[in-house]
């Protein structure tokens, strides 16, 4: 047992606590005892996930602590990202993020003992003050691919942001391991927008102060990024993902995952049960990017002229009117024998986990992305913003397991520039191209299973990302002995690191 106590923190959107929960359960299998602080709306989605894993024995708690969004005019219980629909409402989102550092003091004031170890999201910069202020240690754990952090950070060192003339110019990255091509539109950090440069300085610094980082990858896919990434940081750095193949969620935990009501596993399963293998494709676009009703629409024609079966997790149809119009005309009676809707939240890993599905088509989300990859299933991928573009080009160029949707520009530019970017035609073309049963389909289909046997022994007992949290679990030991020290200096060392599980 390691006898250390972790406070998680993830941003409040459900691509950084999923990750955060499944990390918990990783250090807590290794006898750490785990809190995941978050606020009442996403404890309340998270906690059958945690209890699930108490119950199987895991020392993994949920601490809530208030959001002030009420406080800057954001309505109450609007506590994540997904739930974002106003543009007016991003500001005072993130401005809210950055006041939470009160409610976590005030939740470490009422702790008996001082946690070991402050796991911060990179989101999560304001976590560096309370973190000083208490002498804990803290690691940052980013959520996107080391390929995203290295290119964005060289491009930044670079000034290739700042010299090139519009969204669209192309460049090349410099100082790279790879080639890699795109513009500011498809390589922008997270807080890489003009007004917000002062979020983005927070995020640096805190990430420059931390006592190290954790990313959710494996040094078989990005072995190069992550040591290029903490050469050029100058951080110890942990790859020990993908969290989500950890093997330690059964069916429940696979189903419950972002626990969303909507989710109706029940259902799916005995439906993808009568499809023949790896003869379905599966299509979500995680649990923020929109499309547009027109391009919805060719997405569904297309899907409808593939002649596949397929299984859609089609948030729109709660949320945009036009999407519901369409929808009543019949689509779903026509694609009745071989297409499943999920009106909402879908759930992915009891989906992708299923011998019936052969193919992704997504979002290039970070998590989707290790999904993905750690199942073997191929990705017809269809990138929105932020990482996405990042994660096309590792799934397609690097590891080519994927194929191209067609999609060039992120959907945030005004419609004229973005349109509809993949017609009808062009879904029916590259679905065909991904579920392909010729040479190239089937060569393609063994380098992604390849590639998940790979992600598994990772997180197995002697894998590199085993190891890797491993080390960074001692490495926080020392941490807390120091820490402790240097805060208090009446407080004697321990004698030596308690024992790691
Ligand atoms: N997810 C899910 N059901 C959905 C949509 C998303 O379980 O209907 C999960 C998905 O498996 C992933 C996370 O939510 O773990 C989304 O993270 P990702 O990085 O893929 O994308 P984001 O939502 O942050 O854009």
């Amino acid at each position: 047992m390691s006898g250390l106590h972790f406070l998680l923190v993830p941003l409040v959107a459900q691509g950084h606590i999923i990750p955060a929960v499944d990390l918990a359960r990783l250090l807590a299998v290794r006898g750490a005892r785990v809190t995941v602080v978050t606020t009442p709306v996403n404890a309340a989605r998270n906690r059958a996930a945690v209890e699930g894993a108490r119950r199987a024995g895991l020392d993994v708690e949920l601490a809530e602590i208030a959001f002030p969004g009420p406080g800057l005019g954001l309505p109450e219980g609007l506590e994540n990202m997904d739930m974002l629909v106003e543009r007016e409402h991003y500001m005072a989102f993130f401005r809210a993020v950055w006041r939470m550092d009160a409610p976590l003091e005030e939740y470490l004031r009422s702790l008996p003992r001082r946690p070991d170890c402050l796991v911060a999201d990179s989101c999560n910069p304001w976590t560096a003050g309370v973190c000083a202020r208490h002498g804990i240690p803290r690691l940052v754990l980013h959520c996107p691919s080391a390929y995203f952090l290295l290119a964005t950070h060289n491009l930044s060192k670079h000034g290739v942001y700042d010299r090139v003339a519009g969204e669209l110019e192309a460049f090349e990255v410099p100082g790279f391991p790879v080639r890699a091509v795109g513009s500011k539109a498809t390589f922008r950090g997270f807080f890489q927008w003009p007004g917000v440069e002062g979020f983005q300085r927070d995020v640096d610094e805190a990430e420059a102060t931390a006592d190290g980082l954790i990313l959710n990858t494996f040094r078989d896919i990005e072995g190069t990024f992550v040591d290029a990434y903490a050469a050029v940081l100058g951080r110890r750095t942990w790859a020990v993902g993908p969290t989500c193949a950890s093997g330690l969620l059964d069916a429940d935990a696979k189903a419950g995952r972002g626990n969303r009501a909507d989710a109706d596993a029940g259902g799916i399963v005995p439906w993808l049960d009568a499809r023949p293998p790896s003869s379905v494709l599966y299509v979500s676009f995680g649990s923020l990017a929109r499309l547009p009703a027109k391009q919805l629409i060719e997405l569904g024609r297309g899907l409808e002229a593939s002649g596949r079966p397929f299984v859609w997790a089609i948030k729109e149809a709660k949320s945009d009117a036009g999407v519901q119009a369409w929808l009543a005309e019949g689509f779903e009676e026509r694609v009745e024998d071989r297409g499943l809707l999920v009106r909402g939240w879908a759930p992915q890993l009891t989906i992708l986990s299923h011998p019936a599905v052969g193919g992704f088509l997504t979002h290039c989300g970070w998590n989707a992305t290790l999904e993905a990859i750690a199942h073997g299933v191929p990705a017809l991928t269809w990138p929105n913003f932020a990482d996405q573009f990042s994660s096309e080009q590792l799934l397609v160029d690097v590891l080519r397991v994927g194929v191209r949707s067609g999609v060039k520009v992120p959907a945030y530019l005004p419609e004229e520039a973005v349109g509809v970017q993949v017609t009808r035609a062009g879904v029916e073309k590259a679905v065909a191209e991904l579920m392909d049963e010729g040479p190239e389909g089937a060569a393609r289909r063994a380098r992604a299973k390849e590639i998940a046997a790979k992600a598994k022994a990772a997180v197995q007992e002697g894998g590199s990302s085993y190891d890797d949290l491993i080390d960074m679990i001692h490495h926080v030991a020392e941490l807390s002995r120091t820490k402790s020290y240097e805060r208090d200096p009446s407080a004697r060392p321990l004698a030596s690191a308690p024992e790691l599980g």
